[in-house]
């Protein structure tokens, strides 16, 4: 396979923003139902276990104030590992909830600081509010790949 424009840089695949707008309409107009019928039995993909379709999954979604949990969302569950696989239905609901757009009250760069060590700087205002002195530690809740919650301890 060649790909024509791309030069030998990374090979992370980056969307377009207009190819994102698409998916969203896509997952937007698809149902809220299981796409197969609760208590169907399908393979695991992940351990080969048994996968119960159901139309109570949850989700947390971090939001400003603090978490959103969705709950009743249409997928399937692993009855051995675990692992969640969400229909299009309950993706809407997640990418609703959501939003289009990182809600955020402030925006901070990763920086490199040495070798693999990745840093971020706090800006006046946000150390302000948060009422930093330099001597806290930061406990990160993760989320997702893409949400954390953020705690000061004092
Ligand atoms: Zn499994």
């Amino acid at each position: 396979m060649k790909k024509p424009e791309s030069p030998s840089r990374t090979e992370t695949p980056t969307l377009t923003r207009e190819q994102i707008d698409l998916t969203r309409k896509l997952v937007f107009a698809s149902s809220r139902e299981p796409l197969l019928p609760t208590g169907t039995i399908t393979p695991c993909q992940v351990c080969g276990g048994e996968m119960v379709t159901t139309n109570n999954l949850k989700k947390a979604i971090a939001v400003p104030m603090g978490l959103v949990i969705l709950v009743g969302l249409p997928g399937a569950q692993c009855t051995r590992c675990r692992s969640v696989a969400y229909d299009a239905g309950a993706l809407a609901m997640i990418l609703e909830h959501s939003g289009s757009e990182i809600v955020a009250d402030y925006e901070t760069r990763v920086t490199r600081a040495s070798g693999n060590t990745l840093g971020t700087y706090f800006k006046a205002d946000l150390s302000r509010v948060l009422r930093l002195s330099g001597k806290e530690k930061l406990h990160w809740k993760v989320l997702d790949e893409d949400r954390a919650l953020l705690e000061v301890e004092r």
